[in-house]
């Protein structure tokens, strides 16, 4: 029948989008894992337990082995070996101090400076506790990421949100210590909140669809009756003008015959008008039931549309990075896939650019990292709007983009890039009053025909090492 045709497709399709839900929270787990992954390493360093215990967390990660229970004890363990350190000297806890950890939002170039290298050195209790400040304010940060890409329910939103400002704020360690586990626990529970909903979907989806089923069961019952009334109509009918036939051939008298023929048609008015009626109360069942399910229906395709909606914003966001709004290094890596399959089907020229702010890190040292991250969007939102559609830019990461030109030699590619280069070293950033120029170095390789993803990067990745050796601001062909 047709209408199954058209149910069966609104059910592949529900399967079809459901399989799409359950890619994208695999992607969002994904993005948990490393978020965990970076907390774990910008924790470590305190004591050789701990750092064991953090070991065993990426382990297990990189196996992709999360049981929610053994996670319980291990963070158990982990509380307990924070309990220790904060018993033991300041001293013997600290074993290394870890510059690789990135100075965050709200701090000042003037007091990152003045930790490392104070008129007066500060007494070992003071450098471990200020350690641990910049790792819980590390983690702040990346909570604060995390939040914007993630949704949780309102109530652990806003714990999450008071847990940042006081990891971000707070200069009391046993209350940092406190939120650092909260961490945790809110990464966990943003996990299996995601499952569980998911699960919640699929379960009203399947209760949807059964309910449907039954109604077509009805619907196909209600077909047979209305089949077995319309039968019995028809022998009705059949047997009555057999009778006045017979009659008929039986030649008796006129009057006998004329009374006959009327009862006969009596009855067969009667027949027709018994299953008028009933077929009337049939058609009014069918098209409640139809009603009924047209409302179901709606129901389903509207929440679906609400979940696809919410699926589509957060996979935007996944694949965004919060500072520039550029694509980031995960969509990156999907755009470059794509336009290697199509170099390798059509054999169009394709180019791949990496570009490098230069001499970056003088523009944090010298005027603050909130100049640098300034800097940073200007100059993603230059390149944006100075590339054509169908050129790709992605923050790559730090300070440095990778590019994409498909269908375009590297001596073109290299014609667009040499006047953005000159756009941008001719901007007027000021900082403090004092005009600063900014620049970029740039490679560029156009892909060979032996050419992996991976082997044209790193020759672009050379060139670039080629520009900054000539002494920046300028562009190589690798
Ligand atoms: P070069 O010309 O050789 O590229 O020198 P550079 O100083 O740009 O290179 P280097 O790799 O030594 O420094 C890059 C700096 O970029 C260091 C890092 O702190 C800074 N950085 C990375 N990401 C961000 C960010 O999101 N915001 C800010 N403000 N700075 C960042
Ligand atoms: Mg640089
Ligand atoms: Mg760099």
């Amino acid at each position: 029948m047709s209408s199954d045709q058209t149910w069966k497709d609104k059910y592949f399709q529900e399967l079809e989008s459901a399989e799409q839900r359950e890619e994208h929270w695999k992607a969002e787990r994904n993005i948990l894992e490393r978020m965990l992954v970076r907390t774990s390493l910008a924790s470590a360093g305190q004591t050789p337990e701990l750092d064991r215990l953090l070991d065993l967390i990426r382990s297990d990660l990189r196996k992709g082995k999360v049981e929610v229970d053994s996670w319980r004890q291990l963070q158990e363990q982990i509380d307990h070996q924070i309990a220790l350190l904060d018993e033991m000297p300041a001293a013997a806890a600290s074993h290394s101090h870890k510059p690789s950890v990135a100075m965050v939002e709200g701090e000042s170039a003037v007091s990152e400076k003045a930790s490392e290298t104070g008129p007066l050195e500060p007494a070992p209790g003071i450098e471990d506790q200020s350690q641990r400040l910049r790792i819980a304010r590390r983690v702040g940060h990346l909570l604060g990421q995390l939040l914007s890409q993630v949704s949780l329910d309102s109530s652990a939103e806003s714990r999450a949100r008071n847990l940042q400002k006081a990891l971000l704020s707070s200069g009391n360690w046993d209350e940092l210590r406190d939120g650092l586990n909260q961490v945790a626990d809110l990464i966990v529970a943003a996990v299996t909140r995601s499952q569980r909903e998911f699960e919640a979907f699929l379960k009203r989806l399947d209760e949807r669809l059964e309910s449907l089923q039954e109604h077509f069961f009805q619907q196909s019952s209600a077909q047979s009756s209305r089949q077995a009334a319309a039968e019995t109509l028809d022998r009705n009918i059949r047997d009555e003008i057999e009778q006045v036939g017979r009659h008929i051939e039986a030649g008796g008298d006129l009057n006998e015959l004329k009374q006959s023929v009327t009862s006969h048609l009596e009855s067969i008015g009667q027949a027709v008008g018994r299953f008028r009626v009933e077929e009337t109360e049939r058609e009014k069942v069918l098209s409640e039931q139809l009603a009924a399910m047209q409302e179901k229906m709606a129901a389903m395709e509207a929440h679906s549309e609400q979940m696809q909606g919410q699926v589509k914003k957060e996979r935007a966001r996944a694949i965004t990075d919060l500072l520039t709004q550029l694509p980031n290094r995960e969509a990156w890596q999907e755009r470059l896939s794509f336009e290697f399959n199509r170099w390798r089907r059509y054999q169009y020229p394709l180019t791949i650019g990496v570009l490098d702010i230069d001499l970056f890190k003088r523009v944090n040292d010298s005027y603050g990292h909130k100049a640098g991250d300034r800097v940073l969007q200007l100059v993603a939102r230059e390149i944006k709007k100075r590339l054509r559609e169908t050129d790709f830019v992605a923050r790559f990461g730090g300070e440095e983009f990778a590019l994409l030109f498909p269908e375009t030699h590297a001596e073109d590619a290299r014609a667009v890039l040499d006047k953005l280069r000159a756009h941008v070293s001719a901007l007027p950033f000021h900082f403090g009053g004092e005009p600063v120029t900014i620049t970029f170095s740039s490679g560029l390789a156009a892909f060979n025909p032996d050419d992996t993803e991976e082997s044209v990067f790193d020759r672009a990745d050379k060139a670039l090492y080629v520009a900054k050796d000539n002494g920046r601001n300028c562009i190589k062909i690798g």
